[in-house]
């Protein structure tokens, strides 16, 4: 058995270890290792990287370093400050230990720091490690900014665009995702038109003209913008966006069937909403009987709860012809009905056919976003609230890599 050596704990190639002491922080206990640039090799600019600048002021520094056990570790090194003759630049040496000008963290300790951040919250990783939440924070987003500062357009063709709403006042952020593997491509502020607009024009042309289609609401600004600047991509429209707005439908006759109705019949239409929005093998026993009573006193929310499910089935079409007709016969028969909801309704249907049609070729849809809602909470929680967007969305998108 050979005894350690305390310098192989500190691996750093372009300095040479000094000397190491240990001393007491009043509670805990603490290393300091000093470090002196390795005169052999010739300074490096931190800016341009050329190599073999001359020296310009000698300086030094304390970084915190990964802990040894127990004890809080610090370098204490010194370096030199250089003038570059290529850049022009008055930096701080490249020494390979930690980032010039960042954080007083030696790039092992942001590394670790970075890989705690995806697990814990920013204050419980700040706790841990005896350090300002405002540090961890800032280690972090540098480490995400440089993973994803540059948006990865490789292997597009499908993707889903989806609106996800944070924070009190329903502030919103527009996200596009690869539909093919579910990662989350790009996540801007806002939901209009310019919003998907810079997406696209950030885009470049090559990986552009590969898409092929995109799922979304129908949200007039983002049919604005990919009209606009994919216009060779199919819009497909997002199922579970109509179904939920034809539920918006059946509020709507709900709220007009009890205000008309007469008095028996009211206290049966009260308090149905779940009933009539829930699907009917989603019903619990005794909710059934209470809908068969409901649809038996009310011709008009009859009709409303057999389009929902016939409404669905459009969807289940094998072949565009088959989806056009299916689609023809639940038009006319919402007109037939008489309802005015309804009537408007198919009026929104039909003005955004093309992109229901579109289905049968690219049988795509926003889903996928539905799981992130969810891991948005948890983000919410790791990066301290909202207050820097820029952070959070950078979290977002580590959150969703998706599968090849
Ligand atoms: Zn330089």
């Amino acid at each position: 058995m050979s005894t350690i050596n305390i310098t192989s704990l500190f691996p750093f190639r372009r300095v040479n270890f000094i000397d190491s002491e240990q001393f007491d922080f009043g509670n805990s206990t603490g290393i300091v290792v000093q470090f002196k640039p390795d005169l052999r090799f010739v300074p490096i600019c931190s800016y341009c990287y050329h190599k073999g600048v001359g020296s310009h002021s000698n300086h030094q520094r304390f970084l915190r370093d990964l802990s040894l056990g127990p004890h809080k570790t610090l370098i204490h090194l010194y370096y030199r400050k250089i003038k570059c003759p290529v850049c022009g630049q008055i930096t701080v040496e490249e020494l390979d230990i930690a980032e010039p000008g960042g954080p007083r963290v030696t790039r092992r300790l942001a590394i670790y720091i970075q890989e705690l951040c995806k697990l814990m919250t920013v204050k419980d990783v700040a706790e841990h490690l005896h350090l300002d939440w405002k540090t961890v924070k800032e280690i972090d987003k540098q480490g995400l900014q440089k993973e994803f500062a540059s948006t990865d357009y490789n292997g597009l063709r499908c993707l889903a665009v989806d609106e996800i709403s944070y924070g009190k006042h329903h502030r919103y952020l527009t996200t596009v995702i690869d539909f093919e593997t579910g990662r989350i491509v790009w996540v801007g502020k806002d939901r209009k038109y310019e919003t998907l607009k810079e997406f696209f024009l950030r885009m470049p042309n090559e990986a552009r003209d590969q898409i092929k289609a995109v799922a979304m609401d129908m949200w007039d600004p983002f049919i604005k913008a990919v009209s606009e600047f994919c216009p060779q991509s199919a819009i497909v429209f997002d199922v579970f966006h109509i179904v939920a707005q034809y539920g918006k439908v059946i509020d709507e006759v709900r709220r007009a069937e009890t205000r008309a109705a007469a008095e028996a019949d009211k206290k049966v239409i009260k308090g149905s909403r779940w009933i009539l929005l829930k699907n009917l093998e989603n019903l619990k026993e005794t909710e059934v009987p209470r809908l068969e009573k409901l649809l038996s006193v009310n011709k008009n929310l009859a009709a409303v709860y057999i389009l929902k499910d016939e409404l669905k089935t459009i969807w289940h079409c094998p072949n565009r012809q088959y989806m056009t007709k299916t689609l023809d016969d639940w038009c006319s028969k919402a007109l037939e009905s008489g309802i005015p909801a309804l009537q408007q309704f198919v009026k929104t249907l039909r003005y955004h056919e093309y992109g229901i049609l579109n289905h049968t070729d690219y049988p795509i849809h926003t889903g996928k976003l539905e799981g992130i809602n969810n891991k948005i909470k948890v983000i919410k929680r790791q990066a301290y609230g909202f207050h820097d967007l820029e952070y959070f969305i950078l979290k977002i998108i580590q959150a969703c890599p998706g599968k090849r």
